[in-house]
């Protein structure tokens, strides 16, 4: 069990889209930023469901224009998920977006730091008791022009530190930015400390959570295509996590935001920071050993416990009998796969032994029912009943049989000297 680290606690959102309660001890949340123009109200909307749908706790929109915060008062009626506004450079926008009803601001200190501007927009969040994020990013936090001098003068800092000049930077900024909110009595804040150096990311956020009480965003800023991003962001926010720091996170892939939400949640559910929703699968890599289409068969298995499984049970695919019982043991459902085909197990008890092509149909079909018979109460997820026996490999599951069968009838090779 993971010990979190004690914050402050802000809440964003209301009784119509649904209240999420980042830090304190709420769960850890999962965001997400929609991929296209928040004017294209329709569009927007719709990708909005979709981010929401696919589990995102929270979706943030880009505010770059007038007309995308006119588009907010529109958008947001039609959503069923707290909307936050990402504001860059136009401390109107925000304010715009605040009176469009959205349900929490990210100001961007790098940005905006005109201190009039920022305190209007801390009264106007304060009037509606709505949350501002205070993100700093590594990328626009260090002025273009002042950096060689704040090297120098704030080298000293962290001089033990791998990325000490600008872990000094960073927090100096946050600090400075923060002045302003403390003269206006302001607490629902939430910190980021972005980067696109992973190892910076876990610097930058032990350093603010040693300073600061305030709930953390965290993430990796511009991670990169899903193929690299995906290890990129997992690396310093599972070890962020999985010491108790980190209230809600948002991975960023230069990709369709529905996988960030995706891959979010199953760091959360990973690390037992979140309780699973819908089916739990397990598959085995594949070898040399392998006598179905494994692969294959594994993304059809995903896509229908996607669609049709509800319940966190949990499922093993495994391609023989070498490692399939150990690792099918603690799945509530598991098949391991023969030559062409498939036993399927229920909680430990075999139920079936089917060709290839089948396995599929009669796997999701003992998913359903186990499902169901979780639902009446006449079955306990994680509960093993009997242990699994190994099946016969040569003839339960037809490895090497007809092969075996053939030799039999078969003279002896002759060996030539
Ligand atoms: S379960 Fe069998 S096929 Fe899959 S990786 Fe292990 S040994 Fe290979």
């Amino acid at each position: 069990m993971i010990q979190r680290r004690k914050t402050r606690q802000v809440t964003v959102g209301d009784e119509r889209v649904g209240i999420v309660r980042i830090g304190g001890d709420a769960p850890v949340s999962v965001q997400t930023m929609t991929a296209g123009y928040t004017h294209e109200i329709d569009k927007c909307v719709a990708e909005i469901h979709k981010l929401a749908a696919a589990g995102a706790d929270l979706v943030r929109v880009a505010v770059p224009e007038r007309k995308d915060t006119a588009a907010l008062k529109e958008i947001i009626p039609q959503v069923q998920v707290p909307i936050v506004a990402d504001v860059h450079f136009h401390f109107q926008r925000a304010l715009e977006a605040i009176e469009a009803g959205v349900h929490k601001i990210r100001l961007n200190p790098g940005n905006i730091n005109d201190r009039a501007q920022v305190r209007d927009v801390i009264q106007a969040c304060k009037a509606r008791k709505l949350p501002i994020r205070v993100g700093v990013n590594e990328g626009s936090i260090v002025e273009r022009k002042d950096r060689q001098k704040r090297l120098k003068e704030l080298g000293a800092f962290f001089s033990e530190n791998r990325h000490g000049h600008l872990l000094a930077i960073m927090i100096t900024k946050l600090e400075e930015y923060l002045e302003t909110f403390h003269e206006e009595g302001f607490e629902d804040i939430v910190i980021s400390a972005k980067s696109i150096d992973p190892l910076l990311v876990i610097d930058a956020y032990r350093a603010i959570s040693e300073r600061f009480d305030y709930p953390l965003h965290l993430g990796v800023t511009h991670a990169g295509p899903k193929e690299t991003g995906t290890i990129r962001s997992v690396v310093p926010l599972g070890h962020l996590l999985a010491s108790g720091i980190g209230d809600t996170i948002r991975i960023s892939y230069a990709n369709d935001p529905v996988y960030e939400v995706q891959d979010g949640l199953e760091l959360l559910y990973c690390l037992g920071l979140r309780e699973r929703k819908g089916a739990e699968l397990i598959a085995c890599p594949t070898c040399g050993r392998i006598q179905v289409d494994l692969f294959t068969l594994t993304q059809q298995v995903r896509k229908k416990l996607a669609e049709e499984i509800t319940l966190p049970i949990k499922v093993a695919v495994m391609g023989c009998i070498v490692n399939g019982p150990g690792e099918a043991e603690g799945a509530d459902i598991a098949i391991f796969a023969g030559d062409r085909r498939g036993i399927i197990y229920v909680q430990g008890q075999k139920v079936a032994n089917v060709p290839e092509e089948q396995i599929l149909e009669r796997l999701l079909a003992e998913c359903k029912d186990f499902q169901d018979r979780v639902m009446r109460g006449e079955a306990k997820l994680g509960e093993k009943k009997v242990d699994i026996l190994p099946p016969d490999p040569i003839g339960e599951l037809g490895s090497g049989w007809e092969k075996i069968q053939k030799e039999k009838g078969r003279a002896l090779p002759v060996v030539k000297a």
